[in-house]
This record gives C-alpha cells, structure tokens and sequence, in this order.
C-alpha cells in the first residue's frame, strides 16, 4: 500500500462519525497532556522557582550577636538564624528594609513590633502568611 492510498483512507475514517470521535479522543488527548505536564512542574512560575532554589536566596540580615545588617546568600532550605559575615557567628537572622527610615532592621516573629530606629509600627496580623515569599504577589488589603 502506497502512502497516498493510506491518507485517503485517514480522510475517509476522518469524515465518518466514529472517526471524528476519534479525532475529538486524540485532540482532547493531546490537551490532557499539555496540562497534565504543565501542572506536573513545567510552568514557567515552577521553573522560575526551580532556579531560585537552585542558586539559592539574597538575603538581608541583622546579626545579634554584632549587630551588623547587610545583604548575604543562603541556601534556600537553610533556616535562620544563618552564619553571619561579619562575625561568623550562626545569629543573623531575617531582616528588611523598614518602610519608615529605609534601614535595616531585624524581621522579628512578633506579630506586632516597631522599627528600633524609627517607631514605625508593623502589625503582621494584617498582612496574609504567603506576603514575605520570594515570587509571589500577596494580595493588597
Ligand atoms: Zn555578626
Ligand atoms: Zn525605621
């Protein structure tokens, strides 16, 4: 059988009902699996995040222990506190530019607490949990 013979018959099975179904069957197919492979971690978002775990995350910190404030690199997993440059000592934890006084400050865990430089007051109670990731758009209250 010669390829031309065989496309006719296609086009002939095509414009039966049964194989229209099985056009429709193959196209939804298709589809399923152009989502399913996005939804399984081929999004752009998804490998936007891959390469941001992969390079790991710019931080600003404040050391406790020296008080120093600064910008650094930490491996996405590692928790805080995080080894401080300045001193080497494992006390620098999250910190970020107050609003205020444009300083550095210590990000504290308390759902209320104050910039030490300025008093500018920040109420966490208000804001959603996701707000302080990387990446994502916390939504405006
Ligand atoms: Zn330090
Ligand atoms: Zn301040």
């Amino acid at each position: 059988m010669d390829d031309e013979g065989r496309l006719q018959r296609v086009r002939r099975f095509i414009n039966t009902g049964p194989g229209r179904v099985a056009v429709i069957v193959l196209v939804v197919a298709a589809v399923a699996i152009a989502i399913g492979r996005a939804v399984g971690g081929k999004t752009a978002t998804q490998r936007q995040a891959a390469a941001i775990r992969a390079r790991g995350l710019n931080v600003l910190f404040y050391c406790r222990a020296c008080k120093k404030t600064g910008k650094t690199h930490k491996a996405f997993r590692e928790p805080f506190p995080i080894v401080c440059p300045h001193c080497g000592r494992r006390e620098a934890v999250a910190a970020f530019v107050c609003a205020g006084c444009k300083r550095v400050i210590e990000a504290k865990d308390a759902p209320v607490f104050r910039c030490p430089h300025c008093q500018h007051t920040y109420d966490q109670r208000l804001l959603a949990p996701t707000a302080q990731r990387p990446g994502r758009t916390a939504p405006k209250p």
